[in-house]
């Protein structure tokens, strides 16, 4: 197999061959998420996408350390200097420790996640137990002369920076334009420039979440997480850095700059940027009322919703689409997606149950050439900057076949015995393992119980007894038994 893979770099602005800086090993860090909410559309985007990433390196050999953060220090907001106490508020409100609001979080994030079959990553390491890191890293920073005191508060001097660093080499922002911004932001009378950012912020009285530190009681900038936690488990340069696109300025940005102004160097090779999720073609905000959950969209609870979507309906459409091109959400996009899928799940249920048969006919040879066409098109959109959507559009190409094969409009041994074997691992390879779909089984045994004992009571008062023996072996088989009783039939668990 081709190993070439490709990628696209949003810091060089190119698609370049991957070459991992310590080969096989890679290092991967993606940004995770904020835990004092339900996980939302929004954050299921870049966990699918990485989640992809992830099982394709490990599927072409590489063995890959996935760092995926939580944001549990309760800042985050889309200016970070002054981020209100957002797990703190959530505490007060529901009477809640603050690691009580973040742990509530954290699992339910797991649920969807796992729902949404993303792998877990390697290491989950939360903000709020590396403040050490933090510090230390300030501390640099500080010691390098990229970073001054103010009032109990420490920022970065991005002015001081920009005369050795080229600031803004991620989103194209440069700092004249930041300093000319006429954005009101508090405490920025502490600051040399409105562009500075906080590295360490002296807590306000009403801020719950804060550590001591040489400056004062505070609370590390949001930013710096991720420059503290990857260099702790990925080193100060690694080779793969992850988030979706809005968190390129300011926190990617700054995390070169912190990064560089401490260790020297930039901390990751290749940055990766997935593209947002728009709902009905706008944004998706609270405050434009067009917010879902995942729980919502998985049990239809929301009025945007017409019904409910499946897990694996989600992950499918999100992968329908190229990871940096734009995906809109809508309910007719979702049942087309949710059809597909099916069809998709369809084949692979095909497809495992096929053999190669013993008989020997002439080989098609045309056939054979579309068959492997197909594969390659499959692993080249993969090699392609993890083009999903291009490896669907030549996984419904080998469907035709599979599909074909089913209504016995191609004959397996037409095939050549290898090319059959690749189509067939290849298939189920690429949608089990590589985009990590799987087939979600209906769930409602009850109702099948309840049909099957409704068979059995009609066949023992027709004295049927081989269908009555019958469905006492399915029962059997799948380690129920059917009782009957004096005031009629039910069913239980096989003690035996
Ligand atoms: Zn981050």
């Amino acid at each position: 197999m081709n190993n070439a893979l490709f990628i696209y770099n949003t810091l060089t602005k190119e698609k370049t061959l991957f070459e991992p800086i310590n080969h096989p090993y890679v290092g991967m860090y993606v940004c995770g998420p904020t835990v004092y909410g339900d996980a939302h559309l929004g954050n299921a985007r870049p966990a699918v996408v990485f989640d992809v990433v992830y099982r394709y390196l490990k599927y072409l050999g590489y063995k890959v350390r996935y760092v995926r953060n939580i944001t549990d220090v309760g800042h985050l907001e889309n200016d970070s200097d002054d981020g209100e106490d957002k797990v703190g508020k959530k505490a007060k409100l529901e009477k809640l420790e603050p690691m009580e609001v973040v742990q509530l979080y954290t699992d339910a994030y797991h649920q969807v996640m796992q729902k949404l079959n993303v792998l877990m990553p390697s290491i989950e390491p939360h903000a709020s137990a590396h403040i050490t890191e933090q510090i230390q890293m300030i501390e640099e920073i500080i010691r390098n002369g990229y970073a001054y005191e103010s009032n109990g508060s420490v920022y970065f001097d991005v002015k001081k920076y920009s005369e050795h660093h080229p600031y803004g080499e991620l989103s194209g922002r440069i700092p004249e334009e930041l300093y000319s911004g006429t954005r009101e932001l508090d405490g920025q009378h502490e600051k040399k420039n409105s562009a500075d950012f906080a590295l360490w912020k002296k807590a306000s009285p009403e801020h719950i979440m804060r550590w001591p530190s040489p400056w004062s009681m505070g609370f590390p900038g949001w930013h710096l997480e991720c420059s503290a936690m990857s260099a702790k488990y990925l080193g100060n340069t690694f080779d793969i850095h992850g988030g979706g696109m809005d968190l390129m300025f300011p926190h990617h940005e700054s995390e070169i700059a912190q990064s560089k102004a401490c260790h020297g160097h930039a901390p990751a090779k290749y940055w990766m940027h997935n593209n947002m999720i728009t709902i009905n073609g706008q944004k998706m905000a609270k405050s434009l009322g067009n917010f879902i959950t995942l729980h919502q969209l998985f049990t239809g609870n929301n009025s945007l919703l017409d019904r409910a979507y499946s897990p694996m309906t989600v992950r499918f459409f999100m992968l329908q689409a190229h990871y940096r091109g734009t995906l809109d959400f809508s309910n007719d996009a979702l049942l087309s997606a949710q059809k597909a899928y099916k069809r998709l799940m369809n084949g692979l249920k095909i497809i495992k149950s096929l053999t190669y048969p013993e008989n020997h006919i002439p080989k098609d040879d045309k056939l054979n050439d579309e068959i492997r066409n197909s594969i390659n098109d499959c692993f080249n959109s993969l090699n392609d900057d993890f083009n999903t959507a291009a490896c669907i559009a030549a996984l419904f190409n080998l469907l035709k076949k599979i599909n074909a094969i089913h209504s016995s409009q191609i004959r397996i041994e037409s095939i050549d015995p290898a090319v059959f074997e690749q189509m067939k691992k290849s298939f189920i390879d690429i949608i089990e393992n590589i985009l990590g779909l799987y087939e979600e089984k209906n769930t409602r045994t009850e109702v099948f119980i309840n049909a099957l004992l409704d068979l059995y009571r009609e066949a023992k008062i027709l004295k049927q007894y081989d269908k009555v023996d019958k469905i006492r072996a399915i029962f059997k088989a799948e380690g129920l038994v059917i009782k009957d009783m004096k005031n009629g039939i039910d069913w239980a668990y096989d003690e035996n």
